[in-house]
């Protein structure tokens, strides 16, 4: 068996692993209940995606962020074949360019599909533990401790949550394995791509001390700066350093950096399990209504506040459901589940509507109309603020978060969309 590093195992040497000795060890250390983390991130995600839907663009350059031509766009993500030249993630379009003229440019401004891929990501986690953070919209950490019963030791799991995602997603990943969440996010970045990395509790300091400050999420150039003026390059040198300077320079993030460095972390998974499986409103009407533009001006105030609910607890739902109760207390639904799930008020507004062309003929007088959203999921991109899509703006998302943004200041009724009924 080949080890590159202590500790650390590719995928094509997993198998040798799990029948190794060291497996016993690392198995018997599981045993004692010591936190397990997973970290999954997908291999240059957004140019994966890309070339999975466009055969043709596998193995070469692909830049995902927009138009080489105008000035301010960054590279969101670039293929290993574009890596090669140099391009990375956060870069300017202008400079990948440079670096590499006859790559690929996608615009990328599909976000939908990406955010799509990424819930089925999700799902594919919920399959191991219930305990998953999203951390962007293409990683998560998992906490698996004490999953050995179900799926093996932790390698095993890892190796077959791979596998999964290979087969239903057709995308590479890499999985760092450790016991805290630091350690993890950094196992998983040293072999990439297709990797799987385990750090053990008793190679941490192995592993850590050569690594250059910057390998640890959360330390950036601008402390590294500081840091390279005393002298400190190496996590091991840092992890050594007197934390009271540490302290005096930093202030409470000396502690912190010393914390790290010695590969110490205490945060937990935060799993986001729905506690919620539906959502949505109700109204009795003040009279009864029969007419079409009736009907359709209260589900458009419906529409929008269920949506409204659902960005608010970030979510986004696939069933749309409309309940219509009539004068003579005789009550019907009828549900339509879209392909993607979503938290506008004009696509449940749209699936409500036809709904309600089946059930509100114009010759039952409707007392009570219902609209609920189901089947609901994180919204994946508020979870990841920060996605580098300078060219992707949605207008009508930004109209909805102006309106949202009023209404948080100045009440529900203070803006609604016209022809939507009030219903003070
Ligand atoms: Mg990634």
């Amino acid at each position: 068996m080949i080890i590159r590093k202590p500790g650390i195992y590719k995928l094509d040497e997993i198998n040798d692993y799990l029948a190794s000795p060291n497996m016993s060890n690392a198995q018997s250390q599981y045993a004692r209940k010591e936190p397990v983390i997973l970290h999954v991130d997908m291999d240059a995600f957004f140019a994966s995606v890309e070339q999975k839907e466009r055969p043709w663009l596998v193995g070469k350059p692909v830049v995902v962020g927009g138009d080489p031509q105008k000035r301010h766009g960054v590279v969101a993500a670039a293929s290993y074949a574009a890596r090669e030249y140099g391009i990375k993630a956060g870069m300017p379009l202008l400079t990948a360019k440079r670096l590499c003229p006859h790559a690929i440019f996608l615009i990328g401004t599909d976000g939908d599909k990406y955010e799509y891929v990424s819930s089925h990501l999700l799902g594919i986690f919920y399959q191991f533990t219930p305990q998953v953070e999203p951390y962007s919209i293409d990683e998560a950490f998992l906490d698996i401790t004490g999953c050995e019963r179900l799926f093996g030791p932790p390698a095993q799991l890892a190796k077959r949550l791979k596998e999964k995602i290979k087969k239903q997603l057709g995308l590479s990943c890499s999985v760092g394995i450790a016991p805290n969440k630091l350690l993890a996010k950094l196992a998983s970045s040293l072999n990439k791509p297709d990797g799987l990395t385990l750090i053990s509790r008793d190679k941490i300091k192995e592993i850590l001390s050569p690594l250059e400050v910057t390998k640890l999420c959360g330390i950036g150039d601008k402390t590294e700066r500081v840091l390279s003026s005393l002298g400190i390059h190496t996590l091991g040198e840092l992890a050594s350093y007197p934390v009271e300077v540490l302290k005096r320079k930093f202030g409470k993030n000396g502690e912190w950096l010393h914390l790290v460095a010695n590969g110490i972390d205490c945060s937990p998974v935060f799993s986001q399990i729905m506690p919620e499986k539906s959502m949505g409103h109700q109204r009795t009407l003040p009279e009864d209504i029969t007419q079409p533009e009736d009907i359709n001006s209260v589900l458009l105030a419906l529409s929008s506040m269920v949506a409204r609910r659902l960005r608010e607890k970030r979510f986004v739902g696939r069933t749309i459901t409309l309940r219509v109760r009539y004068s003579d207390f005789v009550s019907l639904t009828r549900s339509e589940t879209i392909a993607r799930p979503t938290c506008s008020e004009h696509i449940i507004f749209r699936v409500a509507q036809k709904l309600g062309l089946g059930l509100v003929a114009g010759i039952r007088r409707v007392r009570l109309l219902g609209l609920s959203v189901s089947h609901l999921t994180r919204d994946r991109q508020s979870l990841q603020t920060s996605l580098p899509f300078v060219e992707y703006i949605d207008k009508r998302k930004r109209i909805y978060s102006v309106m949202d943004r009023i209404r948080d200041r100045f009440g529900e009724e203070s803006i609604r969309w016209a022809g939507a009924t009030t219903f003070v």
